[in-house]
Order: C-alpha cells, then structure tokens, then sequence
C-alpha cells in the first residue's frame, strides 16, 4: 500500500467508528412500524459505522484503501504503458542501426526518402492530370451527373443551418414544431451523405472508364504504384527512426 498523492510507503492504519447511541430518525421510524415500542428502535446500534483508513506519514494525506487501489492502478497502467514505448523504441533502434549498416548513414537514409517521396509526387501528378484530361475530353454523361450531385449537395449545405438553428430556438419556446423542424434538418442531412456516398460511386466509374479506355491509363498507373510502395518501405524507416530521436528526447539517459 502506497500513499496516492506522494508515493511514500510509510503509512499508517487507523479507524474512526460514530453513529451509535440514540438515533432520532431510527426511533421515530420504529415508532411508525411497531407503535410505542418501537420508540426503543432508536437506542438499537444499527446506526454504527466504522471508517477504515490510512494516515501518510509523509505528506499528512488522509486516504482510504478504495483511493489507495486506484492510484496504484493508475501507477500500473503507466508503467506498462512506458515499458511498451521501450520496447518499441528498441524494436526500432535495432531497425535504425540495420539501415544506417545497409545505406550508409541517418543523412543518406533522410536524401533516399525524400528522392522516393519526390518520384511518388510527380507520378501521382502524371496519373492524375492524365485522369483529368479524359474525364475533361469525354464522358459528358458521368461529368452531369457527378455536377448534378455537386449542386443538391451545395443548396443542402446552405439551407440545413435554418432547421437546425429553429430546432434549438423551438426547444425553448414550442417543442412539437421543435421535433417538425428537428426531423427536417436531420433528413437533410442523412441526404447529404447519401449524396456524397454517390459522388464518390460515380468518381470511381469514371476513374474505371479512363483505366479501360486510355491507352496510357495503365502504364501511368503501375509506374504511380511501384513509386508508392517503393516511397512507402522509406516512409515508415524514416517515421521509426524519427520515433527514435522523440522517444531519446522525452528520455534522456540518466
Ligand atoms: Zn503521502
């Protein structure tokens, strides 16, 4: 048993009974049940409670052992927690000291990631403006109905603040209309994201329509895939070993 407020271990038991004698509200119930003899209920020492507790030597804090459990729980739980992160921060030590044997050093790993990230962008970029030439050049149906969608969702989006605002007002001054209003705003709402739902069903037909149609469309799209997962192994090396540097600055050695 520990005291919860300073940690220290020298603590000591005591207890503090009160109640007992004669009680008013005992007596007058005993009254109400059993009549004139009941008034004797009263002097009966069920009222009698004793308060177990712990007295800090250290710090003076008055604690129970109900306190007392928490705190070292909560204590518990920290250290599983900081013992988790050292584990990690080890995993990923082990990991930066393989890379730096393998690349050279952190600066060369630090000029590899942003090469990779660089290549990733400017195929991504190829792929997309390609996307966007044959959506532009073609397709006008798919175009209508992704800018059909766009325009309902906007004219929601500017009116749904009127019910939802004359909900709140309504609460205070007329409920049944507040509830007219209320169920308004939200179907306008469960509209919105249905319409957001399709808009995103059309984008990808379209993306479908330009990977079958256009010639290039593949060969953009593989080069765009090989960059990424090429970019990804750098990204997640170089987010463990930045993990590193956070984890040797939060914990200097001691
Ligand atoms: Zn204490």
């Amino acid at each position: 048993m520990k005291c919860p407020n300073c940690g220290s271990e020298r603590i000591q038991y005591s207890t503090h009974t009160k109640g007992g004698g004669f009680s008013f509200f005992d007596s007058c119930c005993g009254f109400l049940i059993f009549g004139p003899l009941g008034l004797l209920c009263g002097s009966c020492g069920s009222g009698v409670t004793t308060d177990e507790f712990w007295i800090c030597q250290d710090c003076g804090k008055k604690f129970d052992t109900k306190e007392a459990k928490k705190a070292q729980d909560a204590y518990n739980q920290l250290q599983t927690q900081k013992e988790n992160e050292r584990l990690q921060y080890l995993e990923n030590k082990k990991l930066e000291s393989e890379a730096i044997a393998q690349y050279g050093s952190i600066d060369e790993i630090d000029i590899r990631y942003r090469q990779e990230k660089r290549i990733f962008e400017e195929k991504k970029r190829c792929y997309d403006i390609a996307r966007e030439t044959y959506i532009e050049s073609c397709d006008e149906q798919s175009k209508k109905k992704i800018l059909t969608v766009d325009n309902v969702s906007d004219k929601i989006a500017n009116i749904i603040l009127i019910p939802a605002i004359a909900t709140i007002v309504l609460l205070f001054i007329f409920m049944p209309l507040a509830i007219v209003t209320g169920i308004a705003s939200i179907i306008l709402f469960i509209t919105m994201v249905i319409l957001s739902l399709k808009k995103d069903k059309y984008q990808l037909e379209l993306e479908e329509k330009f990977l079958q149609n256009d010639p290039e469309a593949k060969i953009l799209k593989s080069q765009m895939d090989a960059a990424e997962k090429s970019f990804s192994y750098w990204n997640e090396l170089k987010q463990k070993i930045d993990a590193c540097r956070r984890y040797e600055e939060q914990n200097p050695p001691t």
